[in-house]
Parts: structure tokens; sequence; C-alpha cells
């Protein structure tokens, strides 16, 4: 919804009734018994409606309930109102209810109780609301406390209820600077004056008096009474439900995730079951798996004596769930067997919720579990290896941008080790999200992002996040909480963002107010140095240096002896990756160390060597500045001579690492002034270099500055004004070849590569310099070695003219760097002063630097394909923008049909898995075509 929902009555009263007949339906039960909807309707029921429509489906036992589905948000949003059989639907389906529970909703006696919970269609950790316990009102509560002979449940319920209503539904927030809501400063001021420390201690009288405190602190804030009937409170839950979908937290997720804004969310009713009747009773959170490592083992938490959002709220710390197999043995069988259940009808690893009441367990969701990419690797792996998945699936389970994760540091061992042995390891926490991070202390999510804004790496340092913190985990390096368990807010989403995170760090006293936080007799402030190890879950005083990752040392030939599932799970599925996929891959690539590193990452080649990258050496840029400001062509041409036995060098190296395999060598691009100095004491080191006076030198570097260099004398532009510049260039990377095939007998492949070009003539004129180069060197040194000359398509008029082009290119490589910002106009270097707010406001949906912007690049991409391959059929095209390693960008090169991405070394991993992936669908839309009925 892009704006709240407009009320069609006042809050709390139920829309008017209708009599139409023929309706839609936006109502739809489940209960033991049977359900119409399962796992295949979640666009209609959101996840969690679908999943629990799907375990009733299965007989497992989940209490009775309804779902109102998404339809109903996409109608409020776009008429104002709610749907006008909504009404009816509600009551009906509450009839129903009241039936299957034997109880009625407002009985003084014995109320029926229900929960009102969000679920949109993918799982969104806490950025929604829920409401506990609805229909308790100051006579419902009686009837509750006499039927249960519980009257400390019935209150606590009550209180909870008046919080969770108050805050969800009423609006009633901390106000005046005040970190903390005014029901929890009551709840604090009801222990210290009982002389308790844990909310289950409170006795019936305290929660009596503090719900008549929470009571009356909502009518002073909104200025009316409590609403006390049950069905004005169900339909103040449904609509704020509904409305929490465009809650900041949630449209901040939903772009960080991709999520799209209009999808809406659909509100399940359920009849409350209770986890806080007394020590028989409990609620947890479980994995069918470890979701941090992958291992196969269930995983998981549970308080007793509970109510559901306390395990993840994260205010106690939970116990491991295999200690409920002594406090509750029946209820433990029968969720170790629903576990297994869950896990091979979905054939992936489940994230469970359950409660138990008086002994009996209860279901009250289950969805994929969030996972970090590392155990999003092995599960995938591991479930073929079980029989409950292809490999195909296994490659589909993946998300591409997780392997990031796969590849993040750890910790030096020797500095880790000296930190250890120099005290400063302050406490451990709980592994909640691996990786190794290092940074300044931040204690506010603002000051996160505002530090981190700054370049500097920030550990945002929590006594338990909540989703309004979201925007300051996104931009730490880690996250330490003092609170919360492994299934706690922190937890999951850090995990679920790849971030380091040690929480439940319960020897932290954290001050916010006076921004500190202690640990022993040790008090650090903001800016101090702090190093999370969100593996082991230690947290140590100062910078600790990081170093790569388990994958990547075992890819570099390090730790071989140890065994290593992880590796081998990477190893794994990128195989079957490189099986399915068409693609090709490249490395963008100018240092034999980074082609070495591309190798190791699967690269077949490289698709970009920037050759103005080897010119920044110290030897190198001297002569490069003595080319670049020689008089004339002669004083030119001998620095170039000397520059071409060390470009030569560097090409000889390339071409030793990459053996047969292609390299794309680009011809000199950058504007000129870049390698000039500019500070004093460079320029007067380089006039006496050059023999010159500073005040000389100074003009000559004035005449070459240009008020817009990205569209001044750079790319082809230079080899066609200086054509001594190719010459040296191609004579540099042909006798390197040359010299390489006679000393090691293989015969490398270079592709030489003009960029910027705008007019087939510039690329003629370029070829016929770069073939001329060739055959002289060919001829000189004996031996041939096959080569193309190609161009890269990075300005709007080189797509648009492609036809003409391609007679003269024997490759495209698409620079999508450059052609996004000729495109769009947007400079590449300082957009990101503006880009963020077009994002966040929509008017693109994603930085167009990152993923390429399909309607507009894209377009022009595919003209250039069109015509060209219509003017060349074999012309090979590719593609070296940052693009090329970013997933959606590399599906729909793969859609173009490029023949190869050229990315960064880093992001081959997840361009082969992205490739793969694209084919797979590829694959699935044919034989679904295939299968189609003809309409003759
Ligand atoms: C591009 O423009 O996409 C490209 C690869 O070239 P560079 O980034 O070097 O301008
Ligand atoms: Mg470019």
């Amino acid at each position: 919804m892009a704006t709240p929902p407009k009320k069609s009555t006042p809050a709390g009263q139920a829309p008017s009734r209708t009599t139409r007949t023929a309706v839609k339906r936006f109502v739809f039960p489940f209960s033991e018994a049977g359900s119409e909807g399962g796992r295949d309707d979640r666009d209609l029921l959101g996840g969690k409606g679908a999943n629990l429509a799907e375990m009733c489906k299965l007989g497992l036992p989940v209490p009775p309930g309804f779902t109102i589905s998404t339809e109903v948000s996409a109608h409020v949003s776009r008429r104002g109102t709610w749907p006008r059989a909504l009404e009816e639907q509600v009551a009906q389906a509450m009839v129903q209810l009241e039936g299957r529970m034997a109880k009625r909703f407002g009985d003084v006696e014995d109320p029926l109780l229900v929960s009102v919970r969000s679920g949109a269609r993918v799982s969104m950790p806490g950025m929604m609301d829920t409401v506990l316990n609805l229909g308790l009102n100051r006579r419902t509560v009686e009837g509750l406390a006499a039927r249960s002979g519980n009257p400390r449940f019935a209150w606590d319920a009550f209180r909870r209820f008046v919080q969770m209503y108050g805050d969800v539904v009423l609006g009633v927030h901390a106000i005046d600077g005040a970190t903390q809501s005014p029901f929890t400063l009551a709840l604090e001021g009801a222990k210290r004056a009982a002389g308790v420390s844990e909310d289950v201690d409170l006795d019936v009288d305290a929660l009596r008096a503090l719900t008549e405190r929470y009571l009356a602190l909502v009518e002073e804030r909104t200025g009316t009474p409590f609403p006390e009937e049950p069905d004005a409170q169900l339909w103040g839950a449904i609509e704020a439900v509904f409305r929490s979908w465009d809650n900041p937290r949630a449209r901040t997720y939903r772009t960080l995730n991709g999520i799209p804004h209009d999808w809406g969310t659909a509100v399940n009713v359920v009849a409350m079951v209770y986890g806080n009747l007394g020590e028989t009773s409990g609620t947890g959170v479980a994995f069918t798996r470890d979701p941090s490592t992958g291992e196969k083992r269930f995983y998981g938490e549970f308080l007793m004596n509970a109510q559901g959002e306390d395990v993840v709220a994260g205010l106690r710390t939970p116990e491991p769930i295999h200690a409920l197999e002594a406090r509750a043995p029946a209820a433990w069988k029968e969720l170790d067997r629903i576990q297994q259940t869950l896990e091979a009808h979905y054939r992936d690893m489940q994230d469970l919720e359950f409660t138990i009441q008086d002994g009996k367990l209860y279901m009250l969701q289950c969805r994929a579990g969030k996972r970090t990419g590392m155990a999003a690797l092995r599960i995938a792996v591991d479930l073929v290896a079980e029989g409950k998945l292809t490999r195909d699936e296994a490659l589909m389970a993946v998300d591409p941008s997780s392997l990031t994760q796969v590849l993040a540091p750890v910790f030096d061992p020797q500095q880790l080790r000296a930190a250890r042995t120099e005290g400063r390891r302050l406490t451990k926490g709980l592994n909640a999200g691996p990786g190794a991070a290092t940074g300044r202390i931040v204690f506010d999510a603002d000051r996160a992002e505002e530090r981190a804004a700054l370049g500097e790496p920030v550990i945002l340092v929590r006594i338990e996040t909540s989703p309004e913190d979201i925007h300051g985990m996104h931009a730490a390096a880690g996250i330490l909480t003092a609170r919360g368990g492994m299934t706690s807010h922190a937890a999951l989403v850090a995990r679920q963002m790849g971030k380091v995170c040690v929480a439940g760090c319960g020897e932290l006293d954290i001050d916010l107010d006076a921004g500190s936080l202690r640990v022993g007799a040790k008090t650090l402030i903001e800016g101090d140095w702090l190093s999370l190890d969100g593996t082991s879950g230690e947290v140590l005083e100062g910078q600790v240096a990081t170093r790569p990752s388990e994958v990547l040392a075992r890819l570099f030939g390090a730790q071989r002896k140890q065994p290593s599932p992880l590796f081998e799970a990477y190893s794994t599925l990128l195989s079957w990756a490189d099986d399915v996929r068409t693609l090709g891959v490249r490395a963008n690539a100018d240092q034999p160390d980074q082609c070495k590193t591309a190798i190791a990452f699967g690269a077949e080649g490289v698709g970009l060597c920037r050759t103005e990258h080897m010119f920044f050496e110290d030897a190198k840029i001297r002569i490069v500045r003595e080319m670049i400001l020689a008089e004339n062509t002669a004083a030119r041409e001998r620095a170039l001579e000397k520059l071409l036995p060390l470009q030569r060098k560097d090409f000889e190296g390339i071409f030793k690492a990459m053996g047969v395999r292609p390299v794309t060598i680009r011809t000199l691009d950058p504007p000129l002034h870049e390698f000039l100095p500019h500070d004093a004491e460079a320029i007067e080191d380089l006039a006496r270099d050059l023999g010159t006076t500073t005040t000389v030198l100074r003009a000559k570097i004035e005449s070459l500055s240009e008020l817009n260099p990205m569209l001044g004398h750079r790319g082809c532009r230079l080899g066609i004004a200086y054509p001594e510049i190719t010459r040296m260039q191609a004579r540099a990377l042909f006798e390197a070849a040359c010299n390489v095939a006679n000393r090691t007998g293989k015969k490398p492949r270079p592709e030489v590569m003009i960029p910027l070009i705008a007019t087939a003539r510039e690329l003629e004129l370029q070829e016929a310099v770069v073939r001329s180069v060739a055959e002289e060197v060919f001829a000189a040194k004996g031996v041939r070695v096959p080569y193309l000359v190609g161009t890269m398509i990075e300005l709007p008029r080189a797509a648009l003219t492609a036809g003409e082009i391609a007679p003269h290119a024997e490759f495209f490589s698409f620079g999508t760097n450059d052609l996004t910002q000729t495109t769009f106009g947007i400079s590449r270097d300082d957009g990101g002063t503006f880009l963020p707010l077009y994002i966040g406001d929509e008017i693109v949906a994603r930085d167009p630097f990152e993923a390429i912007d399909v309607a507009g690049v894209g377009r022009l991409m595919r003209i250039a394909v069109e015509e060209g391959r219509g003017a060349r059929p074999d012309l090979k095209l590719g593609i070296c923008g940052e693009h090329g390693g970013e997933p959606s960008s590399v599906a729909f090169c793969h859609d173009l049909g490029l023949d190869y991405v050229s990315c960064s070394p880093y992001r081959l991993p997840i361009a082969r898995l992205a490739a793969a992936q694209a084919a797979l669908r590829t694959a699935a839309t044919d034989r679904s075509a295939t299968h189609e009925p003809s309409d003759g």
C-alpha cells in the first residue's frame, strides 16, 4: 500500500453490513479438520497463512483460525475502504471459530481469545505488527482466571494485551526523548516496587495493578478509554496489522530486500493457546538444521511459562531446544517428529514456532528458515545427498548474492592470538552471525548510519535490537547485543543480511544514556575500537585485522588437511553450476596475481584488463607523465620507447598466468590529467625530473584539465590523436604474446579492445593500427598467435549504430558503467549524492550502476546485440561493466544471448551460480512452452 489505508469507519468499528450475495472470498478458515488453501497460495494467503493451512492439511496440531487475504490490502490501498463483503465473512469465520473452540468471543465465563498476526508473501521477520490475547477486558479476564484456575496467568495475558494493543493499534509509544515505551517503564516500576527482577516473578496483585496502570495510561495518552468491546478490538487490530505493511521499518526492509511495495500483507486471526499457563507450558522457535552452519541437527530454543514474543524479543535468554526433552517429554517427542515431517514435506530447512499449553504441543508457524550463505550452500548440497532435492533444485535454492558471505573474512589468527594473550578478550556471547568484524563502537542506529556514511567501520552495540534498528544494522560491520538468543531479532536479521553478529552477551552492562559499555572493570565509549568474532561469539577490545574465509584459504591451497564441509559444499554446488550454465565467465584483472585469484574462482578468461592500471607503479608513472607532457611526437615516442619493455613484461606475466585462455586487453582509456600530479611537492619533483620549471609544468597541467573529463579527451579519442600510444601498446602485447608462445609452447589469445567509440570510423582507424603492428611483430618473431580486435559498447551512439560498427569488430564488450552514465546522464563518480533519494522515493527501482536498468540501458544493449549480430553473425558478445557480477544483470545478459560476463574475481562464484540459474529458468520456460496445448 502506498498510503496507509483510509478508514471506511472510525477505528475499531466494524464496516457497515452488506447485503450483496455473489461476493468474492476474502476470508479463508483453517483448522485441524482441514483448510481450503495450502502452501501454493502464498500470494493470496501470505506465507504464514498458506503454511498454517498446509500444516492443517498434514494433520498437524495447529490452533484453528482464518486468514484475511492480501487482496484486502490491495483493495484498501486502491479504494481507501474495506471490501464490502469483509465484515460478514469475518463474522462468519468468528462464529465457526467459536464452534471449533467451544468458546465464545467476549464470553464473560469462558472467553475465546485470538491473536491477530501479519503475514506477507515472503517473511519479513518482526517488521510488521501482531496483537495477542485479543478479546480480554475487565470482565472476560475474570472468566479466563476462573476457567484456567490461574488468575496470575489471566492478568498477565490481559496486561500483555493492553500493552500490545496500546502500542500497535492505539499508537502509545515512547515520548519526550525516552528510549523505552511508557508500558515498559511502568513494568520496570512494578518490578522495582515488588523487588523482583523477572516479569514471571510478579504476582497476581502486582499484575492487576500494573494492568490498571496500563489502562489509565492509554486513556491519558489517547483521550479515550481502552476499547473494552471485543468486536471493536478485533477490527482495530485487523486494521492496524494491515496498516503495519506501510510502517517505516517494513518499507526499509522491503527496499533493502527488493520486495515490491504493492504486495500487501495478509492478516491471520488465530485462536489463542497459552504458553504462559505455568511450568508445564512454554513457547519456542526452532530450525530443522543449524541456520548458521547448515549442519544437520535440530536446533532452537524455548522458554517455559512464556508467551509468543518473549523468545524472539530477546528479553529473557532462552534454553536450548534439546533441554525440552527433560522439561516436557511428550511435547518434545511430538515436536521432533513434526520437524522431520515438515522438512521432508517442504524439502527445505524449516523455521518453526510452537507453543506448549499444559503439556500439549501446538504449531503456530512454519516457513523456510532464514540462513547464512554458508548454511544455504551446505543445506542445498546435503539435501541432494539425502535424495530430497535434485541438483537443479539445489542450484535454484541458493541466492547467488549469499555467496559473498562464504567468502567473508575471518580474523588474522596471529593477531587474534595476540589480542587474547594481551587480555583484550572482553567476553563471549552467542555466535549469531558468522564472520569477523572490527570497527568503532556506536550505540544508536542513526549514529551507525552517520559514521558509516563517513567511511568508518562501525560496530552497533545495543541491549537488544528491534526492527527500528534495521538501517543501523545495515550500515554496521558488526552487531553486538547484551540480550537475546540465537533466534532474537538481532540474530535473525543479521544472518539474513550476512552481518557479523554476537548476541545475548550477558556480561555487558550497556548504558545507552551515558553512551558506554562496561564489562567487568573495563569501560568503553563511542568511537572505541571493538572486534567481533561472529563464528565463535568472542568480543575483543581494539582492532584485530581480518583475513580471507575458510573457503578462500582452501581455494588458495592452505589448510588442506582439515576437513571442511563448507568448502566441499562450495566446490560441489559450483561444479554443478558450471555443468548447466551456458554463459561464460571471465574476470576483470590487470595483474598476474589477480589472474591467479580469478582462475581459482573459476574464470575462463580475462574480460577486461585495464592497461592504465599498469601505469601507476612508481617507475612507470614517471615515464607515463613524460609521455603525456611531451611537446611533440618525437618526444612522445621517446617516452613510449621506455614504456614498451615495462608494459611488455606486464603482459607476459598476465599471458603466462592465463595460459591459452582469452585475455581482453583494452587500450588506454582515462583522461590524461588523471596521471598528472596535483600537489605542489609532486609538481616540483616532476619539473626537476623533466628538466623544466614548475611554472611551465603547471601551465601544461592546466591545459590538460577538462570541465567534464568523463566526456572529454579519453577512450579511443586518445589513440586517434596519438596513434603512437596505441601502436606502443599493441607492440607490447603482441611481443609479449609471441615471447610467451615461444617460451612455453602455449599460444596466448589476446583480444584487443578499443574503448569508448561512438562511430565506426573511430574503430576502423584504431583497428588498422593494431592489425599492422600485429603483422610486423609476427613477422619479426617468427610466430603468430590467434587474436581478435573488438570494441567496447559504452556510448548510446555506439549501441544505436552497432550494425555499422560490427564489420570492424570481432567482438563487442558492453561497458555498462559508462553506458549507464551516458544513458542516464548521471555521473558515475558523484551520482551517489542524490541517487539514494531516487531509490528511496522509488523513482528508480534499483541503483542503475548496481543492477542493469533493463528498460533503458538494457534496451540499448538489445539493439546493439540485434544489429551487431545482424551485420556479423559470429560477433562475440560480453559485458565487463560492474553489472557483470550482479545476479539480476547476469540473468539479463543470459537472456540477451551474450557469450560471457566479466566481473571482479571475488564476484565470479556469484556470476557462475546466477548464470546457472538463468539457464535453468530458460530450460523450464522452454519446457512449459512445448507442453502448452496448441490452440488450433
Ligand atoms: C565500463 O565503462 O563499464 C567499463 C568497464 O570501463 P571503465 O569502468 O574502465 O570505464
Ligand atoms: Mg568505460
